[in-house]
C-alpha cells in the first residue's frame, strides 16, 4: 500500500500500525465493510470516492490481511465483495475510538452527522472504544451497533469476520 513511505519496519508499533490504519480512506472503507456495505459500487456511492482511490485502498487492505474477497452472485454473474478477516475485525476499537473522540471534541455540522457506538446488549451508547461504559461488557463486532441517522433511524449491527451481522 504505497500511499507514503513504507513504515512497516519502523521500530515503534504505533508507527507500524499507522502504516495501515493511518489512512483516512482505508478507515472509511473498513467503516463501510463493518456496516455490511462491502460491494464496490455501494462503497463507491457512499464514500463519493474515485474508482482509482477505492481500488487502491481495497487492494491495500486485502494485501495487509484486513479484508478478504468473497464471490457473490449478481444476477447470474459472479462478482467479488469484501468481507472482514479476523485481523480486520480486530481494528474495530480503533474505528470506535476515532468516532468517540470526534463526538466528544469535534462539532457535528448537522443532527444527521453523528455516529454513536452502541452496545447492542443493553442498547446504550458507549464512550469507551472497547468496553460498554454502562454494563462493562467487552465490545466485539458481534455485540456492537453503530447509529448513524444519515443511514437509518435504528442502530445497524456490525458485520463480523464470519460474515454475519448487518445486512447490506
Ligand atoms: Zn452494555
Amino acid at each position: 500500500m504505497p500511499l507514503r513511505s513504507n513504515w512497516s519496519q519502523r521500530s515503534c508499533s504505533m508507527a507500524r500500525g499507522l502504516d495501515i490504519l493511518g489512512d483516512p480512506w482505508s478507515i472509511l472503507v473498513l467503516r463501510e465493510v463493518f456496516f455490511g456495505n462491502g460491494r464496490f459500487d455501494a462503497m463507491k456511492s457512499r464514500l463519493e470516492v474515485a474508482d482509482s482511490v477505492l481500488t487502491k485502498r481495497l487492494a491495500g487492505l486485502v494485501e495487509s490481511g484486513l479484508l478478504a474477497r468473497k464471490a457473490y452472485d449478481d444476477g447470474g454473474r459472479t462478482r467479488q465483495e469484501y468481507v472482514l478477516t479476523p485481523k480486520g475485525e480486530d481494528a474495530l476499537p480503533v474505528l470506535n475510538a476515532v468516532t468517540i473522540w470526534a463526538e466528544k471534541h469535534l462539532p457535528a455540522p448537522s443532527d444527521q452527522a453523528h455516529l454513536y457506538v452502541i452496545h447492542t446488549g443493553c442498547g446504550e451508547p458507549t464512550t469507551s472504544a472497547d468496553t460498554c461504559t454502562r454494563c462493562g461488557e467487552k465490545l466485539t463486532a458481534a455485540n456492537t451497533s453503530w447509529h448513524s441517522r444519515s443511514r437509518s433511524d435504528q442502530p445497524i449491527r456490525l458485520s463480523t469476520a464470519s460474515g454475519t451481522g448487518a445486512a447490506s
